[in-house]
């Protein structure tokens, strides 16, 4: 019997008729029902502009003081305590086999989203070679995309509260553009994905140089806000 990819226990096929209805995470459950539901699903209200789960459909308190009205976000889940040692063991203990839990809800988000071109956030030359995976591309499927950006510098997200307003704003450009994105992106409009909207500075940064490239629109997609 095959276990779960989160807490290794025997994986049970579903009982009833009624949780064989039920919305599954995959056709073929790579974790239990008890450890997908530690993950915190964002509903219907969230802040229209970085997807933050809110009671209300109004811009959040980040928003309206750091945002950028050209970027929308959508989150999947909340970055709950759940998510975070999901990401810990994903990311930074380099556990491949853990980006299938996500493969589904990834699918299904991005279903859900309008757009012509996929643009990965890319990871830095350092963490490809101690990580050996872009965690990002990894969630996905058969979805095609297009790696059109570069980085040229660290984007590593820091919390807001490490920064005044001054220095965020003086953050360096991660991103360059590969060769082929003119290509890739004229007149397009690009979703871009990412692992974690923290601040929004990679995404908007990522963002701005999609816009260089002669995107017509940009919006983005997070698994976690
Ligand atoms: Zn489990
Ligand atoms: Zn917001």
């Amino acid at each position: 019997m095959s276990k779960c990819l989160l807490c290794h226990q025997p994986l049970r096929p579903p009982m009833t008729l009624a949780q064989f209805w039920c919305w599954q995470p995959l056709p073929v459950p790579v974790v239990c029902q008890r450890c997908i539901q530690q993950f915190d699903r964002i509903s219907a209200t969230h802040c229209p502009q970085c997807g933050r789960q809110q009671t209300k459909m109004t811009v959040c308190h980040d928003c309206d003081r750091w945002g950028d009205q050209r970027l929308q976000n959508h989150a999947v889940y909340t970055y709950n305590e759940a998510m975070k040692a999901y990401m810990q063991q994903y990311k930074f203990q380099g556990d491949y086999a853990l980006r299938q839990v996500m493969m589904a809800p990834l699918q299904q988000a991005l279903m859900r989203e309008t757009y012509d071109v996929l643009v990965p956030i890319p990871v830095n030359q350092e963490t490809w070679q101690a990580r050996g995976f872009n965690q990002v591309t990894g969630w996905l499927r058969n979805q095609p995309f297009q790696q059109v950006l570069l980085v040229t510098a660290d984007h590593k997200e820091q919390p807001q509260s490490a920064k005044t307003r001054q220095q965020r704003l003086l953050t360096q450009q991660p991103f360059s553009l590969a060769p082929n994105a003119a290509r890739v992106l004229a007149g397009k409009q690009i979703l871009l994905l990412d692992d974690v909207y923290t601040t929004g500075r990679t995404l908007r940064h990522a963002a701005t140089q999609i816009y260089l490239g002669g995107a017509k629109a940009v919006t983005s997609l997070t698994l976690a806000r």
